[in-house]
């Protein structure tokens, strides 16, 4: 993402119908320690890729993984498509930035491209530093009697959670709509972390507040208010609404663990 000329090179030989920018430093807290890079692949990263489509004459259908986090702390809640972008963090301000790139990009050039708001999305793939695989992860662990505790930061914070594979499929509808447009993804059901210790802990019959040690080092320069996201465009228009719930969900991925732990 941060050489335009391969970009450029990948696009001509792969010549796709579709592009998917989910390229991200995405991880909120690293944005604060590293906001240069962030902005690097985030925002100038997604201006090349789009230039690459542009510049190649390829002009394939473009999905641009915009974020909640844009919202910063927005004046109104549920948040929609029409809500003011206000960033708090380094990694929502390179999504604003590039979220209205995509638009000046469908305005001038006439270039079909998609912003898909998203909230935040988990499954077991999820990556080990975020809370919901970090607390599954831990919960099956320590069950197994392979670690004693879990290190959290704020575990009073919200988000509204969905699950990961339905997320993909709104990004995909989005793309096969006859014109381009931006939908915001989400659940509008706000979760906070300490539920999400009672769900996976309980599912392996334990009680969380016996093995959470609460620590500075994972708190945040700025947390966002919680946000929490108004999907009725998208089921008007896509026909999409999430199906899976929280519980369900964080079942799922502590399964998943025990799953891998058991090989
Ligand atoms: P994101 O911040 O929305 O991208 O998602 P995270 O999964 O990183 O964090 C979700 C919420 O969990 C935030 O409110 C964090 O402050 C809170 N949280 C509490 N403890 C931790 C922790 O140890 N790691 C992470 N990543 N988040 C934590």
């Amino acid at each position: 993402m941060s050489d335009g000329a391969s970009l450029h090179l990948l696009l001509d030989r792969i010549r796709p119908d579709e592009i998917y920018n989910l390229a991200s430093q995405s991880h909120v807290k690293v944005s604060f320690e590293q906001p240069d890079y962030t902005a690097e692949v985030v925002a100038n990263g997604t201006i090349r890729l789009l230039e690459a489509n542009r510049q190649t004459g390829l002009m394939a259908r473009f999905y641009q993984a915009s974020s909640s986090e844009m919202f910063g702390r927005p004046g109104q809640s549920p948040q929609d498509e029409n809500t003011p972008l206000r960033p708090l963090t380094p990694y929502g301000a390179a999504k604003a930035f590039a979220h209205q790139m995509c638009a000046i990009h469908r305005e001038a050039y006439g270039m079909f491209v998609c912003c898909g708001i998203l909230y935040n999305h988990e499954s077991p793939r999820r990556g080990e530093h975020f809370v919901t695989r970090k607390i599954c992860r831990s919960a099956a662990r320590i069950a197994k009697g392979l670690q004693q505790n879990v290190e959290l930061g704020n575990i009073e914070g919200q988000r509204d959670w969905g699950y990961a594979p339905e997320y993909v499929e709104a990004m995909w509808r989005m793309l096969q709509q006859e014109e381009p447009d931006d939908y915001v993804i989400a659940t509008g059901i706000l979760h906070s972390v300490r539920e999400l210790l009672q769900i996976a802990f309980e599912f392996v019959g334990l009680d969380y507040n016996e093995h959470v040690i609460t620590s500075l080092d994972h708190l945040r320069p700025v947390e966002t208010t919680p946000l929490v996201g108004n999907y009725g465009k998208a089921e008007g228009r896509l026909g999409w609404n999430p199906k899976i719930d929280f519980k369900q969900m964080i079942e799922t991925m502590v399964e998943a663990e025990l799953t891998q732990l058991g090989k």
